[in-house]
């Protein structure tokens, strides 16, 4: 007796093969049976006719780490498809945290300025309160190699010294045992700045020879994006761990049209080491509030400020155009505070979403009062308006970047493919009808056309409503 019989569907088996129509059988979490399964007996049955029947979407470029805690249903999450999110990236993660520890960064914008009273002095204790939350989804965890710098630096504005560089390696070694898949980094941002490109491989040492993966925010993705990704793949060659480059991307005017040049650069190196990279589609990027990024933007909204928090939705532009201001001044005085940029082409963004090292990442930030609408956007996004519209890629292509592809880097055993043995992590949609919700103007709203979605064999949503059931688990990396 199957548990759940998914029938009549169409399958798209994450691996990129074409879809066919196949049932799926669960049983205690996991598919028992894929084929012709009609006649089999099952305690509940789905009908899929009309459906594609796919992995579950595992969301690779994420900044869940305290949304997983606070708001453990997911909603942005679930009801785009997702079943899997990896969290900790862009070099920030909760833990470790000593008790007196200044705010995550991870949640600088929440409207309590004494941010999260939450603290985890170790990865360790992290796990421990992630998983009594109970997520609706599974997650894999990085640890940010900034946090590290603010465990165990007292000045930031520096390279770390020799004593420095063993504790940031003693913590991220603690978290790869407590269960953390590897390191990311964000060398872009200024707490993490001085840190040079020796810092960087001496920290990532304990991911050696693929004992975990090294996920990069590079330190410059408009004109020195070349000697960024250089530095990017040095620090993944030096210690020989699989190399994820985070959201990648051409910022600013001048470099339109250079994904030609980089997406060449990655694909001579991933010849001779593991890289890839992952992605959101959407021309416009969405981080702090940096008076830097104005100038090369032909837009800017604010998503949140400290000292005008009824700026969160409008257009810097227009505010400084009422004030008679120029732009970069007034961001300088909105600050600190959060901004969705437009600085990229389509033409960059297209060609970077089909190419077959890109996978699916939304980077989208929870905790924004007014955000990028790639937290709630993205994957039904890429369904609807990338493959059915605008036939940029085939629907088997897209799935394998949201599944197949994504499990295998992130060596997430058992995931990411729907086959005999494989977790029942598992997404219906309506490949007709599957479509983003969210845009710039109205950035929270469900998108459309995901029915079903079960995690670990159970149902998460149900016809396209959530349901209450919540068995996410933290996955560990298993290296292939
Ligand atoms: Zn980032």
């Amino acid at each position: 007796m199957l548990d759940i019989l998914i029938h009549g569907g169409q399958l798209i088996d994450g691996t990129g093969a074409p879809r066919r129509l196949a049932d799926v059988g669960i049983r205690g979490g996991t598919v028992v049976a894929v084929g012709d399964l009609q006649t089999q007996a099952a305690h509940r049955r789905i009908d899929a006719q009309g459906l594609i029947v796919a992995p579950g979407f595992i969301d690779c470029h994420t900044h869940d780490d305290l949304l997983l805690l606070e708001h453990p249903a997911a909603h942005p999450k679930l009801l785009q498809g997702v079943t899997t999110v990896v969290s900790g990236n862009c070099g920030v993660s909760l833990a470790p945290a000593a008790p007196d520890a200044p705010p995550s960064l991870l949640s600088a914008n929440a409207p309590d300025p004494t941010g999260s009273p939450r603290r985890h002095p170790t990865m360790a204790a992290y796990m421990a309160e992630l998983r009594a939350a109970q997520p609706a989804v599974n997650a894999a965890v990085l640890v940010g190699h900034t946090t590290l710098r603010q465990h165990a630096m007292d000045d930031l504005d520096r390279a770390a010294n020799a004593d420095e560089t063993v504790r940031m390696q003693a913590a991220l070694q603690e978290a790869l045992d407590a269960g953390a898949i590897g390191l990311s980094t964000g060398v872009y941002y200024p707490l993490a700045r001085a840190a040079t490109t020796q810092e960087l491989i001496d920290v990532a040492e304990p991911l050696r020879d693929g004992a975990g993966l090294i996920t990069m925010h590079i330190r410059d993705e408009g004109d020195a994006i070349d000697e960024a990704l250089r530095e990017a793949l040095a620090v993944g060659r030096a210690v020989n761990a699989p190399l994820v480059l985070s959201h990648h991307k051409l910022i600013g005017s001048a470099n339109h049209g250079g994904s030609v040049r980089t997406l060449a650069l990655v694909e001579q190196a991933a010849r001779s080491q593991s890289v890839c990279m992952d992605c959101y589609p959407y021309v416009a990027s969405s981080t702090m509030l940096l008076p830097a990024r104005v100038a090369s933007s032909t837009d800017v909204r604010i998503t949140w400020s400290k000292v005008e928090p009824e700026a969160a939705g409008r257009s810097l532009f227009t505010m400084a155009a009422e004030r008679g201001m120029d732009p970069t001044t007034l961001a300088a005085q909105l600050v600190p505070g959060g901004a969705i940029y437009f600085a990229m082409s389509d033409e960059d963004v297209d060609r970077i979403l089909a190419h077959p090292l890109v996978m699916i990442g939304s980077d989208g930030l929870p905790h924004d009062p007014v955000p990028h609408p790639r937290l709630w956007g993205t994957f039904p996004r890429v369904l609807g308006h990338y493959v059915r519209q605008r036939r940029l890629l085939a629907l088997e292509a897209a799935v394998h970047k949201m599944t197949g592809l994504t499990a295998r880097r992130f060596g997430l055993a058992a995931r990411g493919e729907l086959r005999v043995g494989a977790a029942a992590d598992v997404t219906l949609f309506d490949a007709e009808q599957v479509l983003d919700g969210a845009t710039f103007d109205l950035p929270v709203a469900a998108p459309c056309g995901i029915r079903w979605v079960l995690v670990n064999g159970r149902i998460a949503v149900e016809e396209g409503r959530q349901a209450d059931d919540r068995a996410g688990q933290i996955l560990r990396r298993v290296p292939v």
